[in-house]
């Protein structure tokens, strides 16, 4: 039975398949490998999941969800058409998509995948995508690191088994550098860093606000509607940036247009490529290496194919980056192989994914200034070599305090409040006058994701332990079932429409932006479509969507 591999992504997810020992990416019913993580509902209660889903972002922005990736393995809850979803369930409607896109494409059912997630997503983050996967139907057994999935795909395609490489994922709205090693079969992450906030949606918006001053026109009084609306044509802009040196934002109506070169672009990102030295740099410190070392640089993420941001990469390194294939496909297509390894039950077992810490996992002290608002103490702190153990010692912080509460946190912020708390250990100790107490506290984190707190009171000669895994925060077996049941009520959207309900998704989308002739325009082609849609002849209809098709493309400037 094939095991596919999945490229969860915030902006777009893809799904591969290994056929003869080579990765196949696999077409939605589009035709297109891409496929949107923007889900939304239609007005008789179906689930519409990728580029229709994300044209109604702007006409039916109440019935449509995107960038819940972001929120992964948290309490936010998101709107649809009125009904509460998490994060995890939007993304099973994501899975559900591919996997059955999977099946029409592989003529079988497929019930195993090999989900990628980003090196530094905890074990919340971790859990909660296995269990989108299930929620889809899906038995997912291993997620792979999306940089050791590049790392793995540059390795097979570029046909060198082994290397060192430093992966570039610029994506839509995350920024992730890896420094990876595969030598002897084990792919070894020795360093991740990032900006969760930086990607291309930066782009769009300099492009979008250098649109707003040539108009004499102010960013920021932009209604939410308007502002995304000129986002998009934004974003329009930068891709034809990706192909010519030359492209033009057309928004509302004629009068409102400026053109764009590469040069230009360049120019407004000098902010943009100093957060983007700060990452490499980071990454490169972290795992003790320097710019001029040898290794490859990957490009992966769409924001990668950007000619800007290849220039600034072959100045920054001295060489040029190594394009595998499209950068937006590199880490599905390196599930898709690992995917394959899996099916075949290859030897993987030395195939070590990931040996490091991602984040960093401490406890909290005294905040002197502000006692209600602790501060994190980090003990294992993030790109620790696993398993790993590490010791730090604590006192008490007033005269004959007899008891502590030591918190065990989990992430990078100052303030305790900002990082995750995954437990606590109480204990009675001697009292003593200020600072004089013996407290040993010992974090032992193993390659499971199991962690081990023990905390020693020297004066009183006591122990505690306390032993956490990432079951902590699992939904009971029953909770889950209902939730399944639920989501089961929902139906995708069949497959033979698609193209249909796209062409008119993207006409409503273009009327609700565009103003005078231009808006009739697009009316009138939704008119004619709908006309044609009722005669139900089919060479008739699929002339009639070419040509609206091009309708709308020339109103976009396409
Ligand atoms: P993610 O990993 O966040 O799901 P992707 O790797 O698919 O995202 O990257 C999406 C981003 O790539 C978007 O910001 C999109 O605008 C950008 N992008 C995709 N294709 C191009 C292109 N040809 N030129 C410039 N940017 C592109
Ligand atoms: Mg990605």
């Amino acid at each position: 039975m094939a095991v596919i591999g999945i490229d969860l992504g915030t902006t777009n997810s893809l799904a591969c398949v290994c056929q003869n020992g080579k990765p196949v990416l696999i077409p939605n019913p589009l035709g297109q490998v891409l496929t949107p993580s923007v889900v939304s509902m239609d007005e008789d209660g179906r689930i519409l999941v990728g580029s229709v889903a994300k044209e109604r972002l702007i006409s039916h922005p109440e019935a449509s969800a995107a960038s819940f990736k972001r929120y992964m393995g948290t309490n936010r809850v998101f709107m649809l058409a009125g009904q509460e979803f998490t994060p995890q369930e939007l993304s099973s409607f994501v899975l559900r998509q591919l996997k059955e896109d999977a099946e029409r494409f592989l003529k079988e059912e497929v019930t195993e995948a090999v989900i990628s997630v980003p090196a530094y997503f905890n074990d919340h983050q971790r859990y909660a995508t296995k269990e989108a996967g299930r929620l889809a139907g899906l038995h997912v057994e291993r997620l792979v690191n999306e940089p050791s999935a590049a790392a793995l795909a540059a390795s097979r395609i570029s046909g060198e088994e082994e290397g060192s490489y430093l992966i570039f994922d610029f994506g839509g709205g995350t920024l992730d550098v890896s420094v990876v090693d595969y030598f002897d079969n084990v792919i070894e992450i020795i360093a991740v860093s990032g900006d969760n906030r930086l990607g291309g949606d930066d782009f769009d918006e300099i492009i979008a606000r250098r649109f707003c001053s040539l108009q004499q026109m102010n960013y920021d009084d932009l209604d939410s509607f308007q502002r995304y609306s000129l986002l998009r044509l934004a974003e329009d802009c930068k891709r034809k940036l990706t192909g010519q040196n030359e492209a033009e934002l057309l928004w509302e109506s004629e009068d409102k247009r400026i053109t764009l070169t590469n040069v230009e672009l360049a120019e407004l990102c000098q902010g943009i490529f100093d957060r983007i030295s700060q990452v490499i740099s980071a990454a490169l410190r972290d795992s003790g290496r320097t710019a001029g070392d040898p290794c490859q640089v990957v490009l992966a993420g769409g924001s990668s194919k950007m000619p800007v941001i290849s220039f600034y990469l072959q100045t920054f390194f001295k060489r040029k980056p190594c394009i595998i294939a499209s950068p937006d496909e590199v880490v599905a297509m390196g599930a898709g192989i690992y995917a394959g390894i899996k099916e075949r039950q290859e030897d993987i077992q030395d195939l070590v994914l990931t040996d490091i810490c991602p984040f960093t996992l401490g406890t909290d002290v005294v905040n002197r200034s502000d006692t209600d608002n602790p501060i994190l103490s980090p003990i294992i702190e993030r790109n620790s070599i696993l398993p790993c153990s590490k010791t730090q010692y604590y006192t008490n912080s007033y005269n004959g305090q007899s008891h502590i509460s030591i918190g065990i946190f989990q992430g990078e912020a100052y303030y305790c409040r900002d990082n995750i708390k995954l437990g606590a250990i109480e204990m009675d100790i001697l009292p003593l006058p200020a600072g004089q107490a013996h407290i040993e506290v010992c974090f032992s984190y193993d390659i499971n994701g199991i962690l081990e707190v023990e905390v020693t009171d020297h004066d009183k000669k006591q122990i505690r332990k306390k032993v956490l895994t990432s079951d902590c925060f699992r939904m009971s077996e029953s909770e889950f079932n209902t939730r399944l049941e639920a989501l089961q009520t929902y139906k995708l959207m069949p497959p033979g429409g698609i193209r249909t309900r796209l062409v008119l998704a993207r006409g409503e989308r273009l009327f609700a932006q565009l103003l005078g002739p231009r808006r009739q325009l697009a009316a009138d082609a939704i008119q004619k479509l709908q006309e044609t849609l009722l005669t139900q002849n089919d060479q008739q209809i699929i002339n009639c969507l070419n040509t609206t098709q091009e309708i709308f493309d020339q109103l976009e400037g396409l």
